[in-house]
């Protein structure tokens, strides 16, 4: 007893819960005897669960409190679904099926569910439709089994009358609700904690003792047994789950909301698609006249529709990340116009293009004049909005099938696919007419000769460009000849060269 006291000491409250409820349930599974005073010590046990719940949620105050009321609630139901039982054994000598017992053990299945219902609400913001998708293909399955094996038996037994049957039945119905509140529980994102695993314990323990009661009663009637084991365990892990201090997160919408798709989900709907087979395969070896194919077409039609379900979500949404991807890759974070790669895309992808069709391609270089003393004078803030002002309004000088794109810095370049020079000067001309705050630019515009790679292109552009900025800024310049390019040392001459109204200040 010292001992166990000096192992208690300075603990927390959950812990001092669990140990001295171990305690109690181990005296009382060692007694296991027909004795009102250990039935009673069970009975004590159970309204000590739910006064647990209620002082976790009095000393832990979480944001939902009223669903762990909905748990202690539950637990003390259960707790008089004991003490009825125990009425009925010691006091009423009934050993019948069904009895006063069933009403506050069935009733207490329902408030279980809502206390979880609500937790599970809690710990998804919006819509979670691939956890909904998931904990449907799991009930279903497991719907088949329970039905197989546990309520299908109670159906053809011809021995049961209707309401031992319908309260037969209601039991494993009432276990299949919580299972199928304990996989969504799972299948939610939210935190893992403690008191979360506790819950899940809870529940385990419970459903565990339930099937074994069921099974049980298909020969006989329980009245105590290795069963109780689990129910005892059921009322000592509810109290610690919320005792725990960790239970304040257990409805909290998880921080991380982005889902994944683990080795673990995937084995679980691996394992839940299949059973309908197994049932099938079980029932052909066992009773090959009896197979039940309602069951087996229904839960399998179901299954492969659930699975369709989830597998178009996981397709559209990989299809909506790939263009978000393509999006990013391809556009300029800063003013949203196609960044150099797509430049370097599309001027192939045109190119070819044109060698078919005999199109011209016409490709300008532009590159802001000043702008460094811009950045300098306004700030590097007005740059970028000049930036962004800029490639939109020269966007709307250029027809749809034109592209505008950033090719770094305040150098863009446009491509003007089926347009011949005069044309490409032309909308140049427009778009320097269009640029915001007095700003200026100079540009080098060169028509594709239909033999050079899109660098040998672009770098004439540049070239162009290049004479724009030595002319004096503020024009815009078209290339000279390939040939003229590729000549060593001299710069080529100038082709043409646009008039420009108000050339900058150097
Ligand atoms: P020039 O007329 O000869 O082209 O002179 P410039 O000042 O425009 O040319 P320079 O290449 O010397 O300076 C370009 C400036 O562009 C320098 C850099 O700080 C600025 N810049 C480049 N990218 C950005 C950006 O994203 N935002 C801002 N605000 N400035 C940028
Ligand atoms: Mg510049
Ligand atoms: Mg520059």
């Amino acid at each position: 007893m010292v001992a166990f006291m000096s192992l208690l000491r300075g603990r927390p409250l959950w812990q001092w819960w669990l140990l001295c409820g171990a305690v109690v349930g181990a005296v009382y599974l060692a007694l296991l005897s027909d004795s009102p005073q250990s039935w009673a010590l069970y009975d004590v046990f159970g309204f000590a669960s739910a006064a647990a719940v209620v002082a976790g949620v009095r000393r832990n105050r979480p944001r939902r409190p009223g669903l762990w009321y909905w748990f202690a609630a539950a637990l003390a139901m259960w707790a008089v679904g004991d003490v009825t039982f125990d009425l009925q054994y010691f006091a009423w000598h009934w050993l019948t099926f069904p009895a006063p017992a069933d009403v506050p053990y069935l009733l207490a299945y329902p408030m279980f569910a809502i206390g979880a219902f609500r937790m599970i609400k809690g710990r998804i913001s919006g819509r979670d439709r691939a956890g909904l998708v998931d904990a449907a293909i799991v009930s279903t399955s497991l719907g088949l089994l329970s039905w197989s094996f546990l309520m299908r038996p109670i159906t053809q037994d011809d021995s049961l009358g209707v309401l031992a049957r319908l309260v037969s039945l209601a039991y494993p119905a009432g276990d299949l609700l919580l299972l199928i509140m304990l996989v969504r529980l799972i299948t939610t994102p939210g935190a893992r904690t403690a008191s979360y695993r506790l819950l899940i314990a809870a529940t385990g323990a419970q459903l565990v003792s339930d099937i074994g009661y069921a099974v049980v009663n298909m020969f006989t009637v329980y009245t105590d047994g290795i069963l109780d084991a689990g129910w005892l365990a059921m009322y000592l892990l509810w109290g610690a789950a919320a005792l725990h201090p960790s239970m304040r997160a257990l409805s909290e919408v998880a921080p991380d909301q982005a889902e994944r798709f683990t080795r673990g989900r995937l084995s679980l709907l691996a394992v839940a698609s299949l059973l309908a087979p197994v049932v099938l395969a079980v029932q052909g070896l066992t009773d090959p006249a009896g197979i039940d194919w309602v069951a087996i077409v229904l839960s399998s039609v179901t299954l492969f529709l659930l699975v369709l379900i989830r597998m178009a979500g996981l397709i559209s949404r990989v299809q909506d990340q790939a263009a978000q991807l393509r999006a990013l890759a391809h556009n300029d974070a800063l003013t949203g116009v196609p960044n150099r790669r797509a430049w370097d895309l599309e001027l192939s992808r045109e190119m070819a293009k044109a060698l078919r069709s005999g199109e011209p391609v016409a490709v300008a270089l532009l590159d802001l004049d000043h702008f460094k003393r811009f950045n300098d004078t306004l700030g590097h803030p007005a740059g970028d909005r000049l930036l962004k002002e800029v490639s939109a309004a020269w966007r709307d000088q250029l027809r749809e099938g034109d592209l505008l794109a950033r090719y770094g810095g305040e150098e863009f370049g446009v491509l003007l696919a089926g347009q011949s020079q005069e044309t490409a000067l032309a909308v140049l001309e427009r778009m320097r007419a269009v640029t915001p705050h007095g700003q200026t630019f100079s540009a080098g515009v060169a028509v594709w000769d239909r033999a050079e790679i899109p660098e040998q292109l672009v770098a004439r552009a540049d070239e162009a460009l290049y004479r724009s900025k030595h002319g004096g800024r503020d024009r815009v310049t078209a290339a000279a000849g390939p040939a003229a390019v590729s000549g060593p040392g001299e710069l080529p001459p100038l082709r043409e060269e646009s008039r420009s109204s108000h050339p900058a200040p150097r």
